[in-house]
């Protein structure tokens, strides 16, 4: 079993706690029934599957309880995380695509270039070419379908701390206090052990108008 990188780190914090002996089976009982549900939809096809899964992460996020959601930065009109480069999966592309060609939602194909040409580490830190392409007036034109890791980022630190310009490499880390939810980073790791990798948002998006199927 592979495991995103933020719930190996809970677990190698947990594991030989004596008091967190029935959090961790209850992990364990959640990657075995996520497990399940992958392999028993995958026969429908990796779209399918990839759009079940994200359904699912969608569960593990309304579950989280209101009182924890308050404490949430995260709110409609912030685009701070919006300036940082954004890791997706070949599928969401796809998905992404569709979205766009059926709601006629127009692709800057050029910006995504310009966006490419530039070096991953230094995209944050573009004063012209920071921005997610579909961020518009402060509000994500694609949010029925924004990828995984710009839906299951909660952020509970200060807005200013997430801010791409003051900050284009990454906050200081004492700075950032971000909730892990533990289920969605299980439904990640089924993802990651079933092969899906995750490559910079506009190189897929390119890959994606070039390869994807019209329909
Ligand atoms: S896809 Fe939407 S939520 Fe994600 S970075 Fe782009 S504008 Fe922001």
């Amino acid at each position: 079993m592979i495991f995103s990188r933020d719930l190996a780190k809970y677990l190698d914090k947990i594991r030989d706690q004596e008091k967190y002996q029935a959090k961790l089976s209850e992990i364990e009982s959640s990657i075995n029934n996520t497990l399940a549900l992958y392999n028993k939809v995958v026969k429908s096809g990796r779209l399918s599957t990839f759009k079940e899964m994200v359904e699912l992460i969608d569960k593990c996020i309304a579950e989280l309880p209101l009182r924890d959601q308050r404490e949430h930065s995260c709110r409609r009109g912030c685009d701070a995380c919006c300036h940082y480069d954004v890791s997706i999966y070949p599928q969401e592309a796809e998905l992404i695509l569709r979205f766009c060609r059926k709601k006629k939602i127009p692709i800057d194909t050029e910006y995504l270039k310009q966006q490419a040409a530039i070096p991953l580490r230094e995209r944050s830190a573009s004063l012209t070419h920071s921005a997610c392409v579909f961020l518009e007036k402060g509000e994500c034109k694609i949010y029925p379908v924004r990828p995984i890791n710009c839906r299951k980022l909660f952020r509970m630190n200060a807005p200013v701390h997430c801010n791409a310009k003051l900050y284009p490499h990454g906050t200081p880390g004492s700075e950032v206090i971000t909730r892990v939810n533990i289920n969605v980073e299980v439904v990640i790791s089924v993802l990651q052990s079933a092969g899906e990798r995750t490559g910079s948002m506009p190189e897929l998006l390119l890959t994606a108008q070039d390869t994807a199927p019209k329909n």
